[in-house]
């Protein structure tokens, strides 16, 4: 079918690159993964593609843990204003209107920049969910696509249903991906999903052993509403319910997580939880407060890092959220030592590996050969006193290459398995007809 292309692949040699532990080294790929990180050649080395990384540096690609990929769409669309009307009046009027194709488009947008900022894994919640994974797939992504759950003004029949035939079509695009997209249970979050649902969707994960994706105390709103309509605070409210439980243990995504208090943080740590924090995005809608990092991490929570969708962000850029969320810390707890750039860097890789059960996040032998090459030329690297500062500073525009599950996706700069022109084209187009649909 149209990814098997994606098995096939030859091996890459990426030839005396810089390490981020200043070494040289350099990086045989076969298959899919590391076999080699060494000052050796290996022999079989020459019969795949050679990269020349003298000047450049190679790191993990990151992961994206919480986005809504098609609302690249929307970007700039509608911003500066609070987010309950956000949602009512732009957002949710004109998510209505679009169509599946459109979401393929978007989705494929949204791609194209993850790819370009170095990102190769992405974890998606939006609507037509099996278009994001077709999109994702064909650029050679990694996508833990969800199926979605919204129960308001549906019976928990046609909620189920449409769910599971979304879960189904994912499951389907999956089957043909090389293993390159994961469903994943989607319950939007705890005031737009009813508890019957929420129980369901927590019973389904665990029978078909994948990940649930849920947002969780992004804003006060949810916690009072929580508090008046169930008498407990959201994660308790989830523990209450039975949708925390051990056989999903390491299993739950949940975005944002901003308003936890020591309790919950507790209870989901308990669970193994990982949190995707989302600083821009939070910081932009104005949620009111910022992720207690230390509480977090101090109750096992795995934090990760997201950039939630391009509407309220408005970019697709962990470079842009690892400097945010430092300095975020930094400047909300009144504290310049609070989240050193070397665990920011964690939280965009290896933690978010850890996040989604991939062997990733390291380039190590062994390893998922989800690599990028930093340009040691570009300005934002040069000095090189600390790489890891300067990825998690000052880097931008520096993406040379990206190889995701062994293959080359980004060579010098440039998309190299579709035309780049092509998608900006046609995402432009369309964001242009849903806008002007709408009035
Ligand atoms: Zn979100």
């Amino acid at each position: 079918m149209i990814f098997n292309e994606l098995i096939s692949m030859e091996p890459i040699l990426i030839k005396n690159a810089l390490l981020k532990n200043k070494k040289r080294a350099n990086i045989i790929i076969d298959g899919n993964k590391i076999v080699a990180v060494s000052n050796s050649l290996h022999k079989g080395a020459k019969r795949g593609r050679i990269i020349e990384a003298s000047n450049k540096l190679a790191i993990p690609s990151f992961i994206n843990a919480h986005t809504h990929a098609a609302m690249s769409l929307l970007k700039g669309y509608a911003d500066d204003m609070p987010l309950q009307e956000w949602l009512s009046k732009k957002i949710w009027p004109i998510e209505a209107k679009l169509k599946e194709k459109d979401i393929y488009i978007g989705t494929k947008f949204a791609c194209l920049e993850m790819l370009k900022n170095g990102i190769t894994c992405f974890n998606d919640m939006y609507w037509y969910p099996w278009k994001a994974a077709e999109a994702s797939a064909e650029l050679g992504m990694r996508g833990f696509i969800g199926a979605l759950f919204l129960s308001i003004g549906k019976s928990k029949e046609q909620a189920i249903r449409e769910f599971k035939k979304q879960f189904k079509r994912i499951k389907a695009v999956a089957k043909n991906s090389n293993n390159l997209i994961r469903p994943t249970v989607a319950p939007h979050a705890i005031y737009t999903v009813d508890r019957e649902i929420l129980i369901f969707a927590a019973e389904f994960a665990a029978k078909h052993d994948v990940l649930l994706h849920m947002h969780l105390n992004e804003t006060k709103e949810e916690v009072d509403g929580c508090i008046k309509e169930h008498n407990a605070r959201p994660a308790e409210y989830l523990h209450k319910i039975g949708f925390l439980r051990n056989e999903l243990s390491g299993k739950y995504i949940f975005a944002h997580g901003v308003w936890l208090n020591e309790q919950e943080a507790a209870l989901l740590g308990k669970y193994r939880a990982s949190v995707a924090h989302c600083p821009i995005s939070n910081m932009k809608l104005a949620v009111g407060s910022a992720l207690n990092f230390n509480l977090l991490v101090s109750n096992n929570i795995n934090v990760v890092l997201g950039t939630d969708g391009n509407a309220s962000n408005n970019s697709l850029n962990m470079f842009q959220e690892m400097k945010i969320a430092a300095l975020l810390q930094k400047f909300y707890y009144n504290d310049p030592t609070k989240l050193n750039a070397s665990q920011t860097f964690q939280l965009a890789t290896y933690n978010a590996a850890n996040a989604f059960k991939l062997k990733a996040g390291k380039v190590a032998e062994g390893y998922l050969a989800d690599i990028i090459l930093i340009d040691l030329n570009a300005i934002s690297m040069v000095p090189s006193h600390n790489l890891i500062s300067n990825l998690v500073y000052s880097a931008q525009n520096s993406v040379r290459e990206v190889i995701c599950n062994g293959r080359l996706l980004v060579e010098n700069y440039k998309l190299i398995i579709e035309k780049e022109e092509k998608i900006i084209n046609e995402a432009r187009k369309t964001a242009e007809r849903i806008v002007s649909n709408s009035f």
